[in-house]
């Protein structure tokens, strides 16, 4: 709180997911939830972002779309829009009224549920309870159910201010992100990576990504396409760094050394390899991808592994027991699918014959590679490929 007076009016209270945190980790995790949810809502100078005692207010949010906003922040297990009052039964009152009065739709039963932090307020949250539940009740003509009433209302007196609030929506869940450390995701312009990317940001990783760029044998729109889903997912995380690395002369002499139906195998290794570089000069520990398995040639259980070999930090893959559908249902959600669905062309069926392998292995992969002079081509690609900052 910028000032100490008590804070009248409405806001909205955001409870914090995976409650077995402890100790100073709790207090990380708070402390990244409380930025994250201030980012979140940083289009609205007027929304006052507070935590206290583990709660997390976000004072003088109240429209739909900071809601929204508010929702989808990583860590944030439910929320409530609420009113925020003094500390006294009157004003206790007088919102809980405001919030049920006219607003009780179909429910017919209802409790208060009392909470007092400052053990100094007069009345035990029981006494509260009691004396709101009843004024409730008068003015509403609602049943009072504490079982299982169809309408909680929730009366919490705090160190500074009372609040009350009616309803509790879905939060986003997972962890605020950042807390979990950071990553490099394999950003195609496809339907799975940003997908991939957002699992892992729920997780609470903060991602960079690398995008692999056939130039000229993919082109701009393909670049574009990939800034775009950047853009999506650097929504949940505050600024998102890209490397756009240009993939075009590694996949030429692979095409002109090795045999056509390893390519895609070859392809994704380089990838990896060159992820790999760009993860550890930027202190990254680990790889994301959007693999899924069985879902193409390339991601045969045998070609994972294939590939892998070629990683020397460990690859996430979250989406690696979806089906096709659930993902295609994630990213519509999360806002990718439009996007994703721009039609350009993919680096990995760049030269590729109509057979690729499916059963491929690292061994011969390797003795594939070693025909051909590879690490100047990689060497250039990471000296040449271009960051920004999204
Ligand atoms: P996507 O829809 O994410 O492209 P996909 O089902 O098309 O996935 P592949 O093309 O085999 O599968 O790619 C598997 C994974 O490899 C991708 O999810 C992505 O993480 C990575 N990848 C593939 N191509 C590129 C690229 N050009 N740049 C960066 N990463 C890539
Ligand atoms: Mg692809």
């Amino acid at each position: 709180m910028k000032n100490e007076a008590a804070p009248i009016g409405p806001g909205v209270v955001l409870r914090v997911g995976e409650l077995f945190l402890k100790g100073r980790n709790r207090f990380r995790f708070e402390e990244a939830l409380a930025c994250n949810v201030r980012r979140a809502v940083a289009d609205r100078p007027d929304v006052e972002v507070v935590l206290e005692h583990g709660r997390i207010f976000a004072l003088g949010a109240c429209d739909t779309d900071s809601l929204a906003s508010l929702a989808s922040v990583f860590g944030v297990a439910s929320l409530s829009p609420a009113l925020f009052c003094e500390k006294g039964v009157p004003p206790i009152t007088e919102a809980a009224l405001a919030l049920t009065v006219g607003k009780t739709g179909p429910a017919r039963t209802f409790r208060i549920a009392a909470r007092r932090s400052d053990k100094r307020f007069p009345l035990k949250s029981t006494e509260l309870a009691r004396e709101v539940g009843a004024a409730v009740q008068r003015a509403t003509g609602l049943g009072v159910d504490l079982t299982a009433p169809d309408l909680t209302v929730g009366v919490e007196v705090g160190p500074r201010w009372a609040f009350v609030w009616a309803q509790e929506l879905p939060g986003a869940g997972g962890l605020p992100v950042g807390t979990s450390g950071r990553a490099l995701l394999l950003l195609s312009g496809g339907i799975d990576s940003p997908c991939a990317g957002h699992l892992m940001q729920k997780r609470g990783l903060k991602l960079a990504a690398v995008y692999f760029h056939a130039f000229p044998y993919t082109g701009d729109g393909a670049r574009d396409k990939v800034v775009d889903l950047a853009r999506v997912l650097a929504r949940r995380q505050g600024p998102l760094r890209l490397f756009v690395v240009p993939f075009a002369r590694v996949q030429e002499a692979l095409r002109d050394n090795a045999p056509g139906d390893y390519l895609v195998v070859l392809y994704r290794r380089a990838m990896l390899r060159i992820a790999c570089r760009l993860a550890k000069r930027e202190g990254l520990p680990a790889l994301v991808t959007g693999e899924s398995l069985g879902q193409v040639a390339s991601q045969t259980l045998a070609n994972i592994a294939a590939i892998e070999d070629a990683a020397s930090l460990p690859v996430l893959r979250p989406l690696i027991g979806f089906d096709k559908l659930e993902t295609v249902g994630l990213a519509r959600t999360i806002g990718t699918y439009d996007i994703s669905i721009r039609p350009h062309m993919d680096c990995c069926s760049l030269f590729v014959p109509p057979h690729p392998i499916t059963k491929g292995s690292a061994k011969q992969a390797a003795f594939a590679e070693s025909r051909v002079d590879l690490a100047p081509l990689m060497d250039e690609a990471v000296a040449a490929s271009e960051v920004s900052d999204l």
